[in-house]
């Protein structure tokens, strides 16, 4: 699910949520992470932050605790098969050997590169 989603299913009020800029450098979005800003959703410390855009209050900023961030996975713009050949194909190019899990057919498999 998208960011705006996950606010939804998690229950968050956009007007609770700090202001965030509109299109966030990912410095700007790791100091955030840095800081481990109360869950959104639940008030535990925050393991990951994003934008939900709201069309009348603006961006927002969304932190997610790991549990909320579970709850609430994101959408792999891509095939999980194309996925794994593009980090394989990343790591060989600076030379590094790529051990990757997925649980595509509902079990953990080594998919070594
Ligand atoms: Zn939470």
């Amino acid at each position: 699910m998208n960011i705006g989603e996950a606010a939804h299913k998690l229950g968050v009020d956009p007007a609770a949520l700090c202001p965030a800029p509109a299109e966030p450098r990912f410095t700007e979005v790791w100091e955030r992470m840095q800081q481990e800003p109360p869950c959104s959703a639940c008030g535990q410390p925050s393991r990951t932050s994003g934008v939900v855009r709201n069309r009348v209050l603006g961006p927002r900023w969304l932190d997610r605790c790991r549990d909320c961030f579970l709850a609430t996975p994101p959408i792999l713009r891509r095939p999980l098969s194309q996925a794994v050949t593009d980090i394989r194909e990343a790591a060989a190019e600076v030379g590094l050997r790529a051990v990757l899990y997925t649980d595509e057919d509902g079990g953990q498999d080594e998919l070594s590169g």
